[in-house]
């Protein structure tokens, strides 16, 4: 229901934790935040979840701390498909851990994606709609596309509505976005950028801001913003500046 992604020089975790708090007045049943975690040299998703209010999850990241990381991305369910509790909850890892992804909306066809992919060994986690998706992004990097390419890529097999947001264990320069009908938005900030499900997520940081065409896929980093269409070529988001009184 919310998403916040975020690539900057701030603590990630943070900018995610106050972006998702900013987007409670749109209702949901559970919180959860990944990171990409660089202390180990390759790099690691570092991830918590929790069913109900953002204040549960808040709680089990004060029991259990998640590393320090300066990108990551963040989602606030409202569930679709399976229940609300903590496994369900978003973020989705790839069996492997490698890549993880928030969605809002629904992947109508994720029932047979589901069925390729168990036929080939991959066992999802979750009764989520959302979780082939991690599972198919990550294919696409272990054979060498970037995350861009392979969202391109993922997005191109997605029927339904979607927000995808997605970052890889051993890419922690880039946060990927894609959209059809379904909100996403791009913060543009100074040696950060982020993503956010309307512009709460970032409102904090910075009134700049970028609208984005349907069919479109964004990738983040700290100091650049690339618009493609789903088959790469290249598009263009609308500049904007949000001058609404954040008091309000
Ligand atoms: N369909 C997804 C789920 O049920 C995403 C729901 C949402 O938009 O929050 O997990």
């Amino acid at each position: 229901c919310g998403i916040v992604g975020y690539v900057g020089d701030k603590q990630a975790q943070d900018v995610i934790i106050d972006g998702l708090r900013r987007l409670e007045y749109r209702g949901y049943d559970s919180a959860g935040i990944a990171l990409v975690d660089t202390a180990q040299g390759s790099g690691s998703i570092a991830s918590d979840k929790r069913a109900g209010k953002l204040a549960n999850l808040e709680k089990s990241i004060a029991e259990s701390a998640l590393p320090p990381a300066t990108t990551g991305i963040g989602h606030t369910r409202w569930a679709t498909h399976g229940a609300p509790n903590d496994e369900n909850a978003h973020p989705h890892l790839g069996k492997d851990r490698r890549v993880a992804v928030v969605h809002n909306g629904i992947l109508e066809n994720f029932a047979a994606l589901r069925a390729g992919l168990e036929a080939t060994g991959h066992e999802m986690a979750s009764e989520t709609d959302t979780e082939v998706a991690a599972h198919l992004l990550e294919i696409e990097v272990q054979t060498g596309a970037d995350l861009t390419v392979a969202m391109q890529r993922v997005c191109q097999r997605l029927e339904g509505a979607f927000t995808l947001v997605a970052v890889d264990a051993q890419d922690s320069s880039r946060v990927v976005a894609a959209r059809r009908n379904s909100p996403l938005v791009v913060g543009l900030g100074e040696g950060e950028n982020f993503i956010g499900s309307d512009v709460s997520a970032f409102i904090q940081h910075t009134r700049d801001a970028l609208e984005l065409g349907q069919d479109t896929i964004v990738t983040i980093t700290s100091d650049s913003v690339e618009v493609t269409a789903f088959d790469g070529t290249p598009a263009e988001g609308k500049p904007y500046h949000v001058d609404w009184d954040l008091s309000a």
